[in-house]
């Protein structure tokens, strides 16, 4: 099997009916960088920057960040683009350095963007790091946990601040900048025009917008798997966020663990999604899955299925059963 999906490195991800899929990695350390060149993905759809500040001593200073992500971006290339997520602190990820409030549900807590806005200190200077190091080329950077379009706006607003002043003190800046969020509190899903029309990107967290969809931790392994990711309701959601996106400028993309699963990963591709982002290990096996199969008889079935008024529970089943036969 690794030989086969070693040999699939250079093969097109698409689909027998021709529908390009681009596929991403997530990473979040240096040494989970080579694997864009073993695995001969695009680039990396999610770059988790809290890993870092995770295994420092202290809070690293915004010179020492940009230096971070220098190294980052030297490893993968001037030609691969990445999306640097700000940082997801908070729930089950503790920086030791940082002083931590006893909160009853971490995952519901002060998190993510939440500490970000209200600490905009931190948030300007891992901006501002962000812009500097990718002077000279693209700079995408995404925000996490957002709940409404207003925390987005004022994460936008504050990358603009940056960028300002890093222009009024006469420093090179990325040749594109795009600022990006993360859909992930079910909150959004009723407001994906608003976000769409604000956003230069879009990227599905799925492990948290099942996690709070279902309203089932996802560290709780009584009920972390009782839900379904295929499930009607899932894959309802997954649609309206990919329709919100089309005839707009915002790409959208999956970078939850859904992505990186094979079966999963062509009910999304069937859903209109062409940008997948997921662990190393799962390019193999996904992209051997997507050039088997048939995008438009995919679409069809979850059109149908989902458009039943009797529709309930998992299309997994009827899915695995379609892709078997095909
Ligand atoms: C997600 O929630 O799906 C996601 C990609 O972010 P993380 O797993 O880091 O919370
Ligand atoms: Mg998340």
């Amino acid at each position: 099997r690794q030989e086969q999906y070693r040999a699939l490195r250079d093969v097109p991800s698409t689909t027998k009916d021709g529908v390009a899929v681009e596929l991403h990695l997530n990473a979040g350390l240096l040494v989970d960088l080579p694997h864009l060149a073993e695995t001969g993905a695009e680039g990396i759809g999610l770059f988790r920057t809290e890993i870092q500040f995770m295994v420092a001593e202290r809070m690293p200073s915004t010179a020492e960040q940009q230096k971070l992500y220098r190294a980052v971006l030297d490893q993968i290339g001037p030609q691969a683009p990445i999306v640097f997520r700000t940082l997801d602190i908070g729930g089950d990820k503790i920086l030791p350095y940082m002083s931590q409030i006893e909160e009853e549900n971490p995952a519901l807590g002060w998190r993510a963007i939440r500490i970000g806005l209200d600490r905009p200190g931190l948030l300007r200077s891992q901006v501002r790091a962000l812009l500097k190091a990718s002077a000279g080329r693209a700079c995408a950077i995404m925000f996490p946990m957002v709940a409404t379009v207003e925390e987005f706006v004022r994460g936008r607003a504050i990358v603009d601040r940056e960028i300002a002043h890093l222009t009024r003190h006469g420093h090179d800046l990325p040749t594109a900048i795009e600022v990006g969020v993360m859909i992930e509190v079910p909150s959004l899903l009723f407001q994906m025009e608003e976000i769409c029309a604000r956003a230069d990107f879009v990227s599905v967290g799925s492990n948290d917008l099942l996690q709070f969809l279902f309203a089932a931790d996802r560290e709780n392994r009584q009920v972390a798997n009782r839900y379904d990711a295929l499930s009607v309701n899932a894959l309802r959601a997954f649609r309206t966020i990919v329709d919100a996106a089309k005839g707009t400028t915002c790409r959208v993309s999956v970078c939850g663990e859904v992505a990186s699963r094979p079966l999963e990963a062509l009910a999304l591709v069937g859903l209109g999604y062409r940008s997948l982002s997921m662990s190393p290990a799962a390019v193999g096996p996904v992209k051997a899955a997507l050039i088997a199969a048939e995008a438009s008889g995919i679409a069809e079935l979850l059109a149908r299925e989902l458009g039943r008024e009797d529709a309930h529970d998992s299309l997994r089943p009827t899915l695995a059963a379609f892709a078997e036969a095909h």
